[in-house]
């Protein structure tokens, strides 16, 4: 375990968790987690390797058959799970300030990402007991029911932009129904995992149940997934890593659960609200930056609203306030993650504009008045956008949209279903049956009538098409976490 010095951000756990215990990795190596809005270093974080992933599935799998952790009573589990949700609600300011300078988030918004981390662990404290099987009377004399069995090791791999959330979203459903896991949170902002793996401990949870080891995706990550005792894989991440993940999980007929890309879109009809529809499109394009899973980046509008649209976002793109989420004033937008991420949402821009869109607003990095090494970017739009170009295809994963008009339902509804992704999408009208009909026709995993974001944690996230496979959040989370075992009895 390495301590830093004393700060308000200042992380303490930095080693690799195995076993219960916190250690410096075996491959001996750290990586810089760089603040994005300052480009400085946060931490010296533990770049596990492949011993320290052995170690730690090893560790897990220990956990899994000799400790009784699969066959404890239910509730019992669901007693740890609920002391690790009032740990984290205790240590909820220390966990927002880290997650908002880790990932350069709006402390507003990491605070209620961490009070959203404790109220899962809790629904899924109190859903652990709550797991039942079938019974069927199969003719005279035979008696059959189902049980629900953990599956064993779960590696679960997360991204940066929403850290906590999204490790909780895996750990608390796989420990709820009886497996251990091993995770292994993104490297560009790892702090918020490794400091659940703290809590977890704090709160009970026996060694080895909850591994946490950072390290980078190629190897600490690539390791796990290749990992012949890890049972099943949880994953968010992009698509083509998730492509990654299903190659490696093919080998050994492992479980996957995949959390993928998205390009999402809004489809605006002339007689919705356009005040709701300003607010909500500019909130789905510029929440966390844009770097978000579910950004409305594709603004579909009806023709006789789009130029009332167009022009509506434009201002509200130019009055979000771009700046260090922890220091300066009234800052709306914080950065992208990191110069990596940066260049790659400028070249989509610059790609747009050779491909012939027409920049609205925005469509530049930020550095006049920004500390060197930061990684701000403008809210950027476009417009006379084609579904061919790439701009409309491809998740830019940045504060970057485009607006495109449609002259009916019918075509409303090919525009949005022209894409590999199919994760969210947002219905604008005041009409019952255009709204029902659209959200029936649309591909998409979720679809949200007259507001952005609507999700509840009670019902299922997830995607269609290349957005994924299987379901976070909801009681449909636990299914992926188990095994069904037939039982049948002559009686
Ligand atoms: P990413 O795929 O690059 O990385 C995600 C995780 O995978 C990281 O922990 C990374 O270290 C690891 N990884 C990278 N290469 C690996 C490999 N070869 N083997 C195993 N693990 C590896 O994604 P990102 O850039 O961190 O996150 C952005 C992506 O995540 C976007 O595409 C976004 O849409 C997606 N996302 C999806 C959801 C969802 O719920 N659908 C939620 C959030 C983010």
């Amino acid at each position: 375990m390495t301590t830093l010095a004393a700060s308000a951000t200042a992380p303490t756990y930095t080693g690799v968790l195995i076993n219960g215990d916190w250690a410096e990795p075996r491959s001996g190596r750290t990586f810089d987690d760089l603040e994005p809005a300052t480009g400085e270093r946060l931490a010296a974080v533990a770049a596990g390797g492949t011993e320290d992933i052995d170690l730690a599935v090893g560790a897990a799998l220990r956990a899994f058959r000799a400790l009784p952790w699969a066959r404890t009573n239910p509730t019992e589990r669901g007693r740890v799970l609920y002391r690790v949700a009032q740990l984290v609600r205790e240590r909820a300011e220390e966990f927002a300030r880290l997650e908002a300078a880790d990932v350069g988030k709006l402390l507003p918004d990491a605070r209620s990402e961490v009070e959203l981390s404790a109220a899962l662990l809790e629904y899924y404290a109190g859903a652990a007991n709550k797991v039942l099987g079938e019974t069927y009377q199969a003719g005279p004399g035979k008696l059959a029911y189902t049980l629900k069995d953990p599956l064993g090791v779960v590696a679960a791999i997360v991204p940066w932009n929403y850290p906590l959330p999204l490790a909780v979203l895996k750990v608390a459903p796989a420990l709820a129904m009886g497996n251990t896991v091993v995770l292994k949170p993104a490297e560009e902002a790892p702090l918020t995992a490794l400091l659940l793996g703290q809590v977890a401990l704090e709160a009970g949870l026996p060694p080895g149940v909850l591994n946490v080891v950072p390290g980078l995706g190629e190897e600490a990550g690539q390791a796990l997934i290749d990992h012949r005792d890890v049972a099943m894989i949880a994953f968010t991440g992009s698509t083509e890593v998730g492509h990654k993940v299903m190659h490696a999980a093919a080998e050994r007929i492992a479980k996957v659960e995949l959390e993928l890309g998205g390009k999402s879109p809004h489809l605006v009809f002339p007689d919705a609200n356009l005040d709701d529809v300003t607010r909500h499109v500019a909130t789905g394009l510029f929440k966390n930056a844009g770097q978000d899973c579910c950004a409305g980046s594709r603004v579909l509008v009806h023709r006789d609203a789009f130029d009332e649209v167009t022009s509506r976002l434009k201002a509200a793109a130019e009055a979000v306030k771009v700046g260090d989420p922890l220091r300066d004033e009234g800052v709306t937008m914080g950065p992208l993650i990191s110069q990596r991420q940066r260049s790659r949402v400028h070249s989509y821009t610059t790609g747009a504009l050779a491909s012939g869109a027409c920049l609205v607003t925005g469509g530049k990095e930020l550095a006049e008045g920004f500390p060197e090494g930061s990684t701000f970017y403008a809210p950027t739009l476009f417009t006379d956008v084609r579904p061919e170009m790439k701009i409309y295809q491809e998740e830019v994963f940045g504060p970057v949209g485009v607006v495109v008009a449609f002259r009916n339902e019918e075509e409303a509804v090919q525009l949005a279903n022209q894409v590999p992704y199919g994760l969210a999408a947002a219905v604008w009208t005041n009409d019952l049956s255009t709204a029902h009909r659209v959200a029936a026709d649309i591909e998409a995993g979720m679809v949200w009538v007259n507001e952005y974001y609507a999700h509840v944690m009670e019902m299922p996230f997830g995607g269609f098409k290349q957005s994924g496979i299987g379901k976070d959040y909801s009681l449909h989370a636990l299914d992926a976490y188990c095994q069904v075992k037939e039982v049948t009895i002559r009686l």
